[in-house]
């Protein structure tokens, strides 16, 4: 059993603060989604549990296991056994995946040959065509299968928590189903856990979450259950996003929130 803590995480990139204090814990095998409208901070997220540079951590904490992740090269993070699909796969001319695979040195992963293996065997298992795994890491492929691509090193590499950023974008109905069943999959088989971005619930219908969040202004403004994703599907993020406003309002000492804009301010 593993546990992932993220504690009053605050970022900044580019010179503004975009994470804020953003709290969240998953143990293995639990499924937290993280929905939240267009520039709320999701990918800066994952980015800054995953190290990317550019990013400035201000404070908090990311703790895997008693281990304090931010103080970590990014290849000592994914050998301590966390995992990103990002939102925008990289592409890596000259680097196959078969080496990229091989080189993180991933606990199981066997003789070339044994990884060859398995990777054809998930491929298929998301419908994923084969002869797409010789090619350089993501180059030409199309984003749904860049997305597939991400899925089938997830499932290969087993890490312990994976971020899922925006997996399902780019990808059709059929890839859509079978990647979320794969994820679902490694949750009960291998005890993953996982944090699963996104702004639709249909991924979430095959990939259940245990918690669902809403991230907006950089924190989570909101937490429930499953049935939270549905209402934000209905209903958006307008509310959340007013009360995030309101309550940065309210730190800063702004007068009251409700009050007439147009009143005449000597009356
Ligand atoms: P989300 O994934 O929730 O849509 P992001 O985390 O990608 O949002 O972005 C959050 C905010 O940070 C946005 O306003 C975005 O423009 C800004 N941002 C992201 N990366 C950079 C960067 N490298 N320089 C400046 N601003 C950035
Ligand atoms: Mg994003």
């Amino acid at each position: 059993m593993s546990t992932l803590t993220i504690s009053g995480l605050r970022a900044a990139v580019g010179g503004s603060e975009i994470l804020t204090g953003v709290d969240l814990e998953i143990s293995s095998g639990e499924v937290h989604a993280v929905m939240g409208p267009n520039g709320a901070g999701k990918s800066t997220l994952s980015h800054v549990i995953m190290g990317k540079p550019g990013y400035e951590v201000l404070g908090g904490s990311v703790v895997l296991d008693g281990t304090d992740v931010l103080s970590l090269p990014t290849w000592q993070r994914a050998q301590a056994g966390l995992f990103l699909a990002m939102q925008y796969p990289t592409e890596v001319p000259g680097v196959s995946l078969v080496d990229a695979l091989s080189a993180s040195r991933a606990d199981g992963l066997g003789s070339d040959d044994e990884l060859k293996a398995s990777l054809r065997v998930e491929a298929e298992r998301i419908g994923f065509d084969a002869k797409l795994l010789d090619r350089p890491l993501n180059v030409d492929l199309s984003g749904g299968e860049k997305k597939r691509n991400e899925t089938v090193q997830l499932a290969v590499l087993k890490p312990r928590f994976a971020v899922l950023d925006e997996l399902d974008s780019g990808l059709d109905v059929d890839a859509l189903r079978a990647v979320a069943r794969r994820v679902e999959a490694a949750t009960e088989d291998d005890g993953l856990g996982v944090l699963v971005i996104t702004h639709y619930s249909r991924l979430l219908t095959e990939l259940r979450p245990d918690h669902v969040h809403v991230l907006a202004q950089g924190r989570i403004v909101a937490s429930g259950g499953p049935e939270l994703a549905d209402q934000l599907e209905a209903g958006g993020y307008g509310q959340y996003v007013e009360r995030s406003n309101l309550d940065v309002d309210a730190t800063i000492g702004a007068s009251d929130p409700f009050a007439d804009p147009f009143a005449d301010p000597l009356a």
